[in-house]
């Protein structure tokens, strides 16, 4: 028969896992039996919605059955099964990626990434074994199917025979080597262990035929073996246990089997509310970022289950925007199984619920703030942007919620703190909060505007996300306090003799600034006699609302906005290249042109911005050198 290709980027998956070096390769069977039991969500929920499916609950269950003889382990479901097409579009490509274009930009390294990215998933089943055959009934459809494949290099498919509904997946195990020994998943007793250990809390009956000791019947120490069904596993859901019967190791083991990440949860949250609404929810906030998790392709939501049945795997409306980060389930009694998306949409017990995990969440992030702060800081440097997303969003309508989950890196503490612990801070006489961007602590530790602030001995927040700005002219103020930016127009500084001091700088020398306006045309909005440099020669402020980073931010969005902020030059009168200037505006009017676009040119690269002609620039260096 002849084999259909793999889809690229299934068969190097799969080829990673038949050269799987992965030390935990007993985790395949938690990967098929949790197939297995999604599928079964997938017939229960359609038989209690459709009268037409008579199912009775003792239908459900997945069967384990090694073979020693044949070398095989077989997991059977009862589920929904997979029709000849859906065997070929689940098991030969990767349809959740879709992201090709995000593999390029990420060159993908190692094999590890490439798991991170898909979740091992059904091809797990290749660590183990060197033939796997899959025989699939789906709901609803007269024929069965088999699929099968033994390598990289293709898998066929074929009709077979197959009383029942559902899929039976059979796995040929690989010769035992030195260092693995595939018979362990031959032995009862180790699958049981490691089906108590992973798969524990699934919802539906994992049964394997056991094989036990007996006294012989009218005997009183000569014993028989039998063999028995069992249910391996406890069956009730984590969610529906009591917090105080589990273990940290529970809820880990739970975040894997339901396949919210290949990390460790940073935090979880147990919740069991009874009252107007009931409802319970297991929440997880993870430890590092989902590879999607800033591509279009990201899905935020919860699981959602009425009464205990899946009624939808990512409910939106559960999460806001700015906690799209939070994995996990809510379980409610109080939803209806027939509810429509449309409908759940307005469904008042729904937003309840929404508005009350959204405090809890909130509330749990202030806990570990306040009493986790490294924890909490290791959340924040993963998806602190996306809560200064949240604060930018919606016109600022969200910034009551999340002002105070807000970390920013500080000028005289060397690192994050929050803006009530920067409010506390300030002396009396402060009136801004007081802040510098750029590309990186480093960088703007060295910007020349930040020297008049920090001599002033302010505390100075330091940008460095391209939202930060655009998060805090939201926020406009926090307990009353105004952002100022270092390089805005005003400092707000208030120091009359300083301000008398400038104004008569800027008279003084009024014909040279209007002068070195004419040279720079267009490039800049005036030339000024700056108030913030001490040390430095020149740099460049704003006037307006925007700044020159957002220029920038703007500049690299997709539609390409060219926005231009408006642009100060700044001389500090103070400076001995000033002199040389004013010499050579007495003098020598080719020099002071000279002078003055290479002025202008070096407060360009002190701010990050591109030089407009590089090679025009080294000429003009060069006419100085000689
Ligand atoms: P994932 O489960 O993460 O989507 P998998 O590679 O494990 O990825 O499985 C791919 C798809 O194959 C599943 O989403 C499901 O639609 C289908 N599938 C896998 N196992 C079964 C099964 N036992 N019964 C029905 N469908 C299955």
């Amino acid at each position: 028969m002849a084999k259909i290709q793999f889809q690229a980027e299934a068969q190097r998956l799969l080829d990673l896992m038949i050269n799987s070096i992965y030390t935990h390769k007993e985790i395949f069977l938690r990967e098929l039996i949790s197939n297995a039991s999604d599928a079964i969500d997938k017939i229960y929920y359609k038989a209690l919605t459709d009268e037409t499916i008579k199912f009775n609950k003792d239908d459900y269950y997945i069967k384990i059955i090694p073979d020693r003889q044949k070398r095989t382990l077989t997991i059977t479901d009862t589920g929904i099964g997979m029709t000849r097409q859906e065997l070929e579009e689940n098991l030969g490509t990767i349809a959740k990626s879709g992201s090709l274009a995000f593999k390029q930009e990420h060159e993908i390294k190692d094999g590890y990434d490439l798991i991170g990215q898909f979740g091992v998933g059904f091809y797990s089943a290749f660590m183990v074994a060197q033939k796997v055959v899959v025989i699939s009934k789906a709901l609803g459809s007269e024929e069965a199917y088999k699929w099968e494949a033994e390598g990289v290099d293709g898998y066929t498919i074929e009709p077979c025979a197959k009383e029942k509904v559902g899929t039976e997946i059979i796995l040929h195990l690989k010769e035992n080597t030195e260092e693995e020994n595939y018979d362990d998943y031959l032995n009862e007793y180790q699958l049981r262990a490691i089906i108590k250990k992973y798969s524990d809390f699934i919802r539906y009956p994992i049964k394997m035929d056991m094989t036990k000791t007996r006294l012989k019947e009218g005997s009183e120490h000569e014993y028989e073996t039998y063999r028995e069904e069992e249910i391996i596993n406890s069956m009730v859901p984590i969610w529906r246990k009591n917090k105080n019967e589990l273990k940290e190791e529970d809820y880990v083991n739970f975040y894997h089997e339901k396949r919210f990440g290949i990390d460790k949860p940073l935090a979880y949250l147990h919740i069991n509310t009874e009252g107007a609404i009931s409802y319970r929810a297991i929440l997880f906030i993870p430890e590092s970022i989902p590879f999607d998790f800033y591509t279009e392709h990201y899905q935020k939501g919860l699981e959602l289950y009425a009464n205990g049945v899946l009624i939808m795997s990512k409910c939106a409306d559960l999460l806001p925007d700015y906690f799209s980060f939070v994995k996990g389930l809510v379980d409610s009694e109080d939803l209806s199984l027939n509810i429509s998306r449309e409908m759940l949409q307005q469904d008042r017990q729904l937003q309840h619920i929404a508005k009350n995990i959204k405090n809890r969440i909130k509330k749990e992030l202030e806990r570990l703030l306040k009493s986790e702060r490294e924890k909490y800081e290791q959340f924040f440097q993963t998806f602190g942007r996306q809560l200064k997303y949240g604060v930018y969003m919606s016109f600022g309508r969200y910034k009551e919620v999340l002002q105070d989950l807000l970390l920013f890196y500080s000028s005289t503490e060397k690192k994050l703190v929050t803006l009530d612990e920067y409010v506390a801070r300030m002396p009396g006489e402060q009136k801004y909060i007081y802040y510098a961007s750029g590309e990186s602590i480093e960088r703007i530790s060295k910007m020349p505007q930040t020297e008049r602030i920090a001599d002033l001995g302010y505390e100075i927040l330091y940008f460095t996300d391209d939202i930060d700005e655009f998060a805090v002219r939201m926020l406009h103020k926090y307990k009353d306090r105004e952002f100022r930016s270092v390089a805005g127009s005003d400092l707000g500084l208030d120091d009359k003799e300083e301000k008398a001091k400038n104004e008569e700088a800027d008279k003084e020398h009024a014909e040279i600034f209007k002068k070195m306006q004419d040279v720079l045309g267009e490039k800049v909005k005036a030339v000024k006699a700056s108030k913030r440099l001490k040390s430095h020669p020149v740099c460049l402020s704003t006037e307006g609302d925007l700044t020159i980073e957002m220029e920038k931010i703007l500049k690299n969005m997709p539609n390409n906005l060219t926005i231009k902020a408006e642009k100060i030059l700044e001389i500090n009168t103070e400076h001995e290249v000033f002199s040389a200037l004013q010499n050579a505006f007495a003098h020598d009017e080719e020099k002071f042109k000279l002078y003055t676009e290479l002025l202008y040119n070096q407060a360009l690269l002190i701010e990050g911005l591109p030089v407009e002609d590089p090679v025009e620039l080294t000429a003009m260096i060069c006419k100085i050198m000689v």
